[in-house]
């Protein structure tokens, strides 16, 4: 029970790599809100959580929206009276291309994956530094470091949050830790609320072309959250620690 009184909220946490997140700290004992724009999938999850920690909740929240990103923080406050850490994990990609993308679609793409976790600092930093030591942890993406065509917005958003993670970091230290993590390629088909759940489609060469031998799972990902917001990361902030199997350090060869 390495966080068991811990007051932890994750964006995006009722399904994909947030479920397992949030599952991986109510397992370990922590209060956990889970801040989901799915009502459906949100309150199919709390339930579930509520089976690992009672006091496990869920929270309706649009973290590009700033009533929704205060209540969410007032909420948490109000029920435990402390938040220790927030991870932020809500994100959403870009479609399109940029040719025909409209402009409303950079927009509300920035507004989730970049000006909701800096809302989210906003807001909770005041809790997160009398936790002393607060911790908050960006998700990224590898797309901040490497590009295919036509993820302009979501590549920039990824890059930008971690430019947001050091900038937070100086801001915030020494009370509050901030790290981002850029997951590579994860496969979250078996991590969706039921009604969307689908058998996952990979093939062979999909895992051979990681140096690791295979595609990233949810529990990746949550491992290293939980390894950046405990003590043995204590001298670790405002870093980006890539979780991809070795995708991005693979230079192109011939066998
Ligand atoms: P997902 O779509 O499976 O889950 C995202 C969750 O966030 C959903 O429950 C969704 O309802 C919620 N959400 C979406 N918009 C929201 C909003 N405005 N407010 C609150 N909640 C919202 O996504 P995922 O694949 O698990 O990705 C999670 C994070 O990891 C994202 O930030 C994503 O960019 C990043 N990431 C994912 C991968 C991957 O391969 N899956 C790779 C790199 C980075």
């Amino acid at each position: 029970m390495k966080f068991a009184d811990k007051v932890v909220i994750v964006t995006g946490g009722a399904q994909g790599i947030g479920m397992a997140i949030s599952t991986a700290f109510a397992r370990e004992g922590a209060k956990v809100v889970i801040a989901d724009i799915d009502a459906e999938a949100g309150l199919e999850h709390e339930a579930r959580l509520r089976e690992i920690q009672p006091d496990a909740r869920f929270v309706p929240t649009d973290v590009a929206e700033e009533a929704d990103v205060r209540r969410l923080i007032q909420t948490t406050w109000d029920t435990f009276s402390a938040i220790h850490i927030v991870v932020n994990n809500a994100g959403i990609g870009s479609r399109g291309t940029l040719w025909d993308r409209p402009m409303a679609e950079w927009d509300r793409v920035i507004a989730v994956n970049l000006r909701g976790p800096y809302m989210m600092a906003k807001y909770a930093a005041p809790a997160l530094v009398q936790a002393k030591p607060g911790v908050i942890i960006n998700i990224a993406s590898t797309r901040a470091l490497m590009s295919e065509p036509h993820t302009e917005p979501y590549s920039a958003s990824k890059g930008g949050i971690l430019a947001l993670t050091h900038a937070l970091a100086v801001t915030l230290g020494p009370d509050v830790r901030v790290n981002a993590i850029s997951p590579g390629w994860i496969e979250v088909s078996d991590w969706k609320k039921s009604s969307a759940r689908q058998t996952p489609v990979l093939r062979p060469e999909d895992h051979a072309q990681h140096p690791a031998g295979r595609v990233g799972r949810p529990e990746d990902i949550a491992a290293a959250c939980l390894f950046l917001a405990g003590p043995e990361a204590g001298f670790i902030t405002g870093t980006n620690l890539v979780v991809d199997g070795g995708m991005t350090i693979k230079m192109i060869y011939e066998e």
